[in-house]
């Protein structure tokens, strides 16, 4: 069976590498190309533009210029983080990755004791198979997936 092409141009997001999610523009999947595009546009803002300047509210060309490089800073992060996760779902699966996603989960969970998941890496490898230890990733993933990421000043 001839498996269709991500895109014409693309075996897979140039930015992520991923080919569960859809093509939209430039080798970008439907995530990165959101990131691509904010990140582009934040780069190109003035002191003078009205549109930031409602939206994030800053006073004198200091703050501006510290909101401007924050927001660049937390896109950038963001498409690097996508771009592992990706990986790590192509490869086998550890305890610790599940520990990081377990700690991710539950911090979107916003659960109070930060160390809920603390030291259970092992514990982990060691109760579950490769197998199982993939699935499970992916489970916890999807959770992870579902939830509508709009960084802390993307609001
Ligand atoms: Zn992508």
């Amino acid at each position: 069976m001839i498996r269709e092409k991500w895109s014409k141009k693309f075996e897979k997001c140039r930015q992520c590498g991923t080919e569960r999610y859809e093509h939209v523009a430039r080798g970008l999947c439907t995530r990165c190309y959101r990131l691509v595009r904010k990140l582009e546009q934040v780069k190109t803002w003035k002191p003078s533009d009205p549109e930031p300047k409602r939206r994030y509210g800053f006073y004198d060309l200091e703050e501006f210029k510290a909101k401007k490089r924050d927001l660049e800073g937390e896109i950038k992060e963001r498409l690097e983080f996508l771009k592992i996760k990706e990986e790590t779902l192509k490869g086998p699966i550890y305890g610790i990755d599940i520990e990081g996603q377990l700690r991710r989960v539950a911090e979107l969970c916003r659960v109070r004791n930060k160390g809920l998941f603390h030291g259970m890496a092992n514990e982990i490898q060691h109760c579950f198979g490769q197998k199982q230890r993939k699935m499970l990733y992916e489970l916890l993933n999807a959770i992870e997936e579902g939830i509508w990421w709009g960084g802390n000043h993307l609001g």
